[in-house]
């Protein structure tokens, strides 16, 4: 098989270090370099790009993202065993890359990184969800990133790609769908990872959008998806009761019937019932 560079296969990388993979630390490694580049090509010219990776193990994606031209990637890996083999590729791409040893969840990487930021990774799935809705959900929009391109178990990527009156449909979807376009790119089968997982994998591929698709306050739009999807099988008349006194007539104004269900409603109809509600706790 062709290299995409001139270091080592993942193989030897990882016996040499002896990275043997932790359970606990999420680590399923992907050693086919051919396929670490085609995962980097999904995030698109990262050549004008600083890359955010997370967890980047032995390397094989961070060295995807540097042979298709990533300007430069900064790794956040909480797994020291791995710095020496990140090393080694930091000194194959001079100026390139930066590695940080610990928790991504710990870390602000914006102190690292100059716009424009793109996110690539192929995440423990430990934190890979809550990573993801901190990244949906900053201080302020736009974001920091203009994309996300991001490995998870393919039930959670079909979670965030899912439409309404599906199985999969609920607060992630709405959550991802309401500032991005989200697409799944990619599906992985276990043999793709060391050791193989029990699960199929999927890569995600988010744009953040310049403007939310519908206007609506944040806060209020994720109270709603919260009382109605923590209750998915109650009508919404019950599930969103605790909200406002008039829930029912809030419903209606917007033409959603009372007694639906949080899984039958679109983005563009949550979006109408929290412009609704907000108004409506305003004037009472
Ligand atoms: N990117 C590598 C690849 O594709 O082969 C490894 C992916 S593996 C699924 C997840 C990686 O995230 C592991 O290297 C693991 O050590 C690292 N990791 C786990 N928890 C982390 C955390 N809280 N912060 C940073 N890295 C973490």
């Amino acid at each position: 098989m062709s290299s995409i560079d001139n270091l080592p296969p993942l193989r030897e990388v990882i016996a040499r270090h002896e990275l043997r993979a932790k359970k606990q630390l999420g680590q399923n490694f992907l050693l086919d370099l051919n396929l670490t580049s085609k995962i980097a090509r999904q995030a698109g010219d990262l050549s004008q790009c600083d890359i955010l990776e997370i967890g980047p193990g032995p390397g094989g994606l961070t060295r995807g993202l540097l042979a298709e031209g990533a300007r430069r990637v900064l790794a956040i890996e909480k797994d020291a065993r791995a710095l020496p083999a990140l090393e080694e590729i930091a000194q194959a791409y001079p100026g390139r890359l930066q590695v940080i040893n610990g928790d991504a969840l710990a870390i602000d990487p914006l102190e690292h990184l100059t716009p424009p930021i793109r996110v690539a990774a192929n995440l423990p799935y430990n934190i890979g969800t809550e990573l993801l809705i901190r990244w949906l959900t900053p201080p302020q929009w736009p974001p920091f990133w203009q994309s996300l391109t991001l490995m998870f178990q393919k039930e959670v990527a079909e979670r965030i790609v899912a439409r309404p009156g599906s199985k999969a449909y609920g607060r992630l979807a709405l959550l991802a769908q309401w500032r991005s376009d989200a697409r799944i790119v990619m599906t992985l089968p276990p043999e793709a990872f060391v050791p193989a997982p029990s699960i199929h994998s999927a890569v995600v591929h988010l744009t953040a959008l310049p403007e939310p698709r519908f206007p609506a306050d944040p806060a209020v739009l994720s109270q709603i998806t919260a009382a109605g999807f923590n209750q998915r099988r109650k009508m919404l008349r019950a599930s969103l009761r605790g909200l406002h006194p008039q829930i029912e007539g809030l419903l209606e104004q917007v033409d959603i019937a009372p007694t639906a269900r949080a899984e039958e409603i679109d983005l563009e109809r949550f979006c109408a019932l929290a412009r609704a509600l907000k108004e409506a706790r305003k004037a009472g």
